[in-house]
């Protein structure tokens, strides 16, 4: 087919106006917030309707076109950058929550749903969402089941894939294929909404998506800690997990991030120092004041200086948004800012942090530190210019030490942010050979000619 009948097949089925072919409309979808080079698709293409997005993927497969779908493009490991050539599929206009079940706790959603639109919809009837990555006022809760999405309430709550309960989804033959169910309990057939998640586009289209709902903590309480040291923070976390106690939300900033975002949005954090720990309690008012109590306790004979727990809601929501800041303050302040996600046992965070200091002095690179501590998923973020040749192999040599870290701790290359063309290099290193051997195989049974988001988790085609 010549390339003005296929951009007429694509108009037949998704309409003229939602098919871009011009420049400017695919170098805007040629990208995402991972530090890679951008590639051009061919063209993008917005379905607005279930089966338009079958026929769009039965389309690509039938003329071998690469297909990448995209949600919002904030992955942060190039999950959405097109293959040369390829067609780029918007979920922006699937965006319908198609049911709320209260009595049942799920919901039913098309992909291109915004997530915190949808948790502030479930809020509404009285249930509770929990899945919050700092990117959600943007992203997509179908790029949040493709990548496994977490968020700061991930070490009491779990992430994504813990509220997936079904996904149907178009198979490369544009095939509706169906997994999971509203039910609580389901074991019919193999666990394919399992598979589905983290799946990066690579081995089907999400079409739907049911998600589990909770009733929300009847109570919460909100807390910063003020520590001398990295180390003494780090610690206290290790004691906190150490002790029993689980709070919903347990971050962590050192000194430079503390000072960038103070910057950013004067949300009136201590400047002064060393690190802080963001801390949140939740559930029955009784609990929450006895962890609050006990936490309080363990800071204290940690080495925290101060202790402040946010007397009110707004109090409660800045604290949180400084947290939230630290990514685009970080960001804001060099050219080029690569954020990594490698996680290691909670018990390690102290070593890890120790760790990073030593990486950062010995390749003279600016790292600021932030994250999710309590699940021992940090955010090392080195701040630099990719086009500074010299310093630029310094963080590439700095990414491969923080990797081999994080792995010799027994941890993971990634706790969240996923594989996709940043990171597949290295699983090999995390897995085995027969690990990734398997994946290729399983990936080319389910997409033969090799269509669906090539290259991304398991590598090229060899
Ligand atoms: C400021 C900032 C903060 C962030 N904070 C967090 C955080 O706290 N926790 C966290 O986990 N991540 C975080 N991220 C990373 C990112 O937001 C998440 O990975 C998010 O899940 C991506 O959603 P998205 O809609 O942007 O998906 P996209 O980036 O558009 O896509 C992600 C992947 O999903 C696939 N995909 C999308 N829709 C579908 C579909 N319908 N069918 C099949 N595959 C599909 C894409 O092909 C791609 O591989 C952050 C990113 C930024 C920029």
């Amino acid at each position: 087919m010549t390339k003005e009948t296929i951009v007429k097949e694509f108009e037949a089925i998704a309409g003229a106006e939602n098919v871009m072919t011009s420049e400017t409309d695919r170098h805007a979808y040629s990208y995402d917030a991972a530090v890679l080079d951008s590639v051009m698709p061919a063209l993008v293409v917005r379905p607005r309707t279930s089966e338009a997005l079958g026929a769009v993927t039965k389309l690509c497969n039938d003329n071998g076109l690469p297909l990448t779908v995209r949600g919002a493009g904030t992955n942060l490991s190039g999950g959405t950058i097109p293959h040369p050539g390829g067609v780029v599929v918007l979920t922006n206009g699937l965006n319908r929550i198609l049911e709320i079940n209260e009595e049942d706790m799920y919901a039913v959603v098309e992909p291109g749903v915004v997530t915190a639109q949808f948790a502030a919809e479930v809020a509404k009837r009285g249930l509770f969402y929990p899945p919050d990555p700092g990117s959600q006022t943007v992203s997509t809760l179908g790029g949040n089941v493709a990548e496994n999405a977490g968020g700061l309430r991930g070490l009491k709550y779990g992430v994504t894939k813990d509220y997936v309960m079904g996904v149907d989804f178009w198979d490369v033959n544009g095939e509706m294929v169906k997994s999971g169910s509203r039910t609580v309990k389901c074991v019919t057939g193999y666990n394919l909404a399992g598979l589905m998640v983290a799946s990066e586009g690579t081995l089907g289209v999400f079409d739907k998506l049911i998600l589990k709902l909770v009733p929300p903590a009847q109570a919460a309480k909100s807390m910063m800690a003020i520590f001398p040291s990295m180390k003494a923070a780090s610690e206290t976390v290790a004691a906190i997990i150490a002790n029993k106690i689980v709070p919903a939300t347990l971050e962590m900033m050192d000194n430079f991030t503390i000072r960038t975002v103070e910057n950013f949005r004067g949300a009136g954090l201590p400047i002064d120092a060393a690190a802080l720990l963001l801390i949140e309690v939740d559930g029955h008012p009784a609990q929450v004041e006895d962890e609050a109590a006990m936490v309080e306790k363990i800071c204290k004979a940690n080495g925290a200086t101060e202790l402040k727990i946010a007397k009110d809601a707004a109090e409660r929501d800045a604290v949180w948004q400084a947290r939230r800041d630290a990514l685009p303050a970080l960001a804001k302040l060099k050219p080029t800012c690569v954020l990594e996600d490698a996680t290691v046992p909670r018990s390690k965070i102290p070593a890890m942090i120790e760790a990073l200091d030593e990486i950062s002095k010995k390749l003279d690179l600016t790292i600021g530190t932030f994250g999710h501590a309590g699940d021992g998923n940090l955010h090392p973020t080195i701040l630099t210019d990719k086009r500074d040749k010299t310093e630029w192999k310094r963080v590439e040599k700095g990414i491969d030490m923080i990797f081999d870290k994080a792995l010799a701790m027994g941890g993971t290359l990634s706790g969240e942010h996923g594989i996709g063309l940043a990171k597949s290099k290295y699983l090999e290193q995390e897995t085995s050979r027969a690990t990734l051997e398997y994946a290729r195989r399983m990936k080319s049974v389910l997409d033969p000619k090799g269509i669906l988001n090539p290259d991304k988790i398991v590598g090229p085609r060899s």
